[in-house]
C-alpha cells in the first residue's frame, strides 16, 4: 500500500498582499510536490484568467446548486454576489495524484479548512506592509473598477485582524525574503508532520 499522506497548505491574505505570487512560486518548486486547488467562483474571469486553470467559472445559479448538493468543503460569499468555494472533489483529485494541495483562498475559508483537517493543514497568513501599500498594489494591477478596489480594501482591514488565528504569518515586505520563508515553512511541515 502507498504510504503517501496528503497535506494541505492554505495561504490566505487580503487581496493585493502578494499571496498569489507566493503560491505560484511554491508550485514551481517541483521538490515540494504541490498542486493548486482550483476553486469555483461565480465572478467573471479577469484579464487572462483561464477556466479550469485559475478557477472553475460557473454561474451564480450553478454555484447555489452545488451548495445545496453539499459539494463544497468550504464556500464564502467573499464579495456581494461573488461566491468562491473549494469542491470536495478537488482535494480528492489532487491527493489521488499523490500530491499535496495548496490553496489561495480568503481567510474565513482558510480557517475552515484548518478546522476540518487540523493535523494535515498548515495555515499561513500573508501580511501586506500596510493598507496604503495594499491600495497602491491593487491600483497598479488595474484590472478592476475603483468601486471594486475600495470593496477589497474595506475587507482587508477585517481580514488583517484574523492573522493570529493562523499557524504562521509571513510578512510580505520584501518579496524574495517572503518567498524563501514560504518555501522553508512548507518543507519543514512536510518533513515534520
Ligand atoms: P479574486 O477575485 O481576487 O480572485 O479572489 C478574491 C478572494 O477570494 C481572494 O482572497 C481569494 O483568495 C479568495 N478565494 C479564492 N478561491 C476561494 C475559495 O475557494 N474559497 C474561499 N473561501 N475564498 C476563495
Amino acid at each position: 500500500m502507498s504510504d503517501f499522506k496528503g497535506k494541505l497548505f492554505v495561504f490566505s491574505a487580503p487581496s493585493g498582499s502578494g499571496k498569489t505570487t507566493i503560491v505560484r512560486h511554491l508550485l514551481s518548486q517541483e521538490h515540494l510536490n504541490l498542486a493548486f486547488s482550483i476553486s469555483c467562483t461565480s465572478r467573471a474571469p479577469r484579464g487572462e484568467e483561464i477556466d479550469g486553470k485559475d478557477y472553475y467559472f460557473i454561474s451564480l445559479k450553478d454555484f447555489k446548486n452545488k451548495i445545496k448538493s453539499d459539494a463544497f468543503l468550504e464556500w464564502e460569499e467573499v464579495y456581494r454576489d461573488n461566491f468562491y468555494g473549494t469542491l470536495k472533489s478537488e482535494v480528492e483529485r489532487i491527493w489521488a495524484q499523490k500530491k499535496h494541495v495548496i490553496f489561495d483562498i480568503d481567510v474565513a475559508g482558510g480557517l475552515r479548512i484548518k478546522k476540518k483537517f487540523p493535523n494535515e493543514t498548515l495555515a499561513v497568513f500573508v501580511k501586506p506592509p500596510s493598507i496604503d501599500e495594499l491600495k497602491i498594489r491593487l491600483k497598479k494591477r488595474s484590472t478592476e473598477s475603483n468601486e471594486k478596489i475600495n470593496m477589497r480594501i474595506a475587507k482587508a482591514s477585517v481580514e488583517l485582524a484574523t492573522a493570529p488565528q493562523f499557524d504562521k504569518i509571513i510578512k510580505n515586505y520584501d518579496l524574495d525574503v517572503a518567498l524563501n520563508e514560504a518555501e522553508n515553512l512548507v518543507s519543514d511541515f512536510l518533513k515534520n508532520s
